[in-house]
């Protein structure tokens, strides 16, 4: 099995297909759906979470991408500012899945992009906007 995290980029005319439910019946993929936004007749966009088999990932992204869709890793659009980040670690606890943490022995706080989930809850806790989601 495998896993991915993807932002999916609806064109207007794909807006209103039944794009997801393909994936899961066809696919035989579960798709978890982490953000949505979408509007009947206009662009959208949603950050999914994929598991399947690799075959069949591979085949459903591939389905996807004729359909007109743009799909980019989810790791693009999120944005941790290394430089602006004091490690003050006010987000640490903020972060549901830990993908801000801290090493308790340095007091180094790191983030591991794998494990964002895109949920925007370390946005309004950094105080030097540190952290960047760029949807
Ligand atoms: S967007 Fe959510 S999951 Fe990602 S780093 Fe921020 S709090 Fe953590
Ligand atoms: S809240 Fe901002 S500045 Fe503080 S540790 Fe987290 S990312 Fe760095």
């Amino acid at each position: 099995m495998q896993k991915k995290r993807v932002v999916f980029n609806y064109p207007p005319h794909v807006v209103e297909q039944p794009v997801i439910s393909k994936l899961v019946k066809e696919f035989d993929l579960t798709v978890n759906i982490l953000r949505a936004r979408i509007s009947p007749k206009e662009e959208g966009r949603l950050v999914l979470e994929i598991t399947g088999k690799r075959q069949a990932l591979e085949a459903g992204i591939h389905y996807i991408r004729e359909l007109g869709v743009e799909i980019q890793s989810l790791a693009q659009d999120v944005k941790w500012h290394e430089d602006r980040c004091t490690h003050c670690t006010a987000c640490i606890s903020a972060c549901p899945p830990r993908a801000l943490d801290v090493n308790r022995q340095t007091m180094e706080v790191s983030f591991n992009r794998d494990k964002c989930i895109a949920c925007e809850a370390c946005i309004p806790v950094c105080p030097y906007q540190a952290m960047e989601i760029l949807f």
